[in-house]
């Protein structure tokens, strides 16, 4: 659900009169508070090992719980997206960043607790000190890496996953021409 229809009242004196301030914001009549709903950061990891075979993850939770996913997460507050990204490779895969390379960054909406946050995904190339050990844990159910080219990309439950994979397969040079093309 749209933050504008979900939240009804001033989160700071309580008040029903918040109202519709412009497409991203709600304001307050009786108190003025005014509440902007900005896109939340996220990260999102690209791994390939030496076989040219990309990291794929298992998603253990909602949304899209059973799902292909890749691995990344929420940049906390105070943190920057490299960091954010070492951070959650350690949470998920118990492995350590060595390297972690910008590619792009694409728009998304994430339905939690029926509200749909707004956020911006930014994927990044990352290589890894071992991926000889990765041990799935926190909110990733199971990890693999599978050939590039049967790397589907409607396996990804999350839209701007499924399109980056796709983004990332035809422009890998290890990737095949075909479908996608
Ligand atoms: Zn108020």
């Amino acid at each position: 659900m749209h933050f504008s229809v979900l939240f009804t009242h001033c989160p700071a004196c309580g008040s029903v009169r918040f109202i519709q301030n412009n497409e991203k914001s709600k304001r307050c009549e009786s108190c003025g508070f005014v509440f902007y709903m900005n896109a939340s950061a996220a990260v999102a990891a690209f791994i390939v090992n030496s076989q040219g075979e990309l990291l794929v993850c298992v998603r253990g939770k909602n949304p899209a719980k059973g799902t292909w996913d890749l691995p990344g997460g929420f940049v906390d507050d105070n943190e920057t997206a490299e960091e954010a990204m070492c951070r959650e490779i350690e949470e998920e895969l118990r492995a350590q960043v060595v390297e972690a390379k910008y590619l792009f960054s694409l728009p998304n909406k994430y339905e939690y607790s029926g509200l749909q946050i707004p956020t911006l995904d930014m994927f990044f190339a990352c290589k890894l000190e071992d991926i000889s050990n990765l041990q799935p844990s926190d909110d990733v159910a199971d990890c693999f890496f599978v050939p590039m080219d049967e790397v589907n990309p409607e396996l990804f439950g999350l839209e701007s996953i499924k399109k980056a994979v796709g983004m990332f397969i035809n422009k890998n040079p290890q990737a095949p021409k075909g479908e996608l093309d």
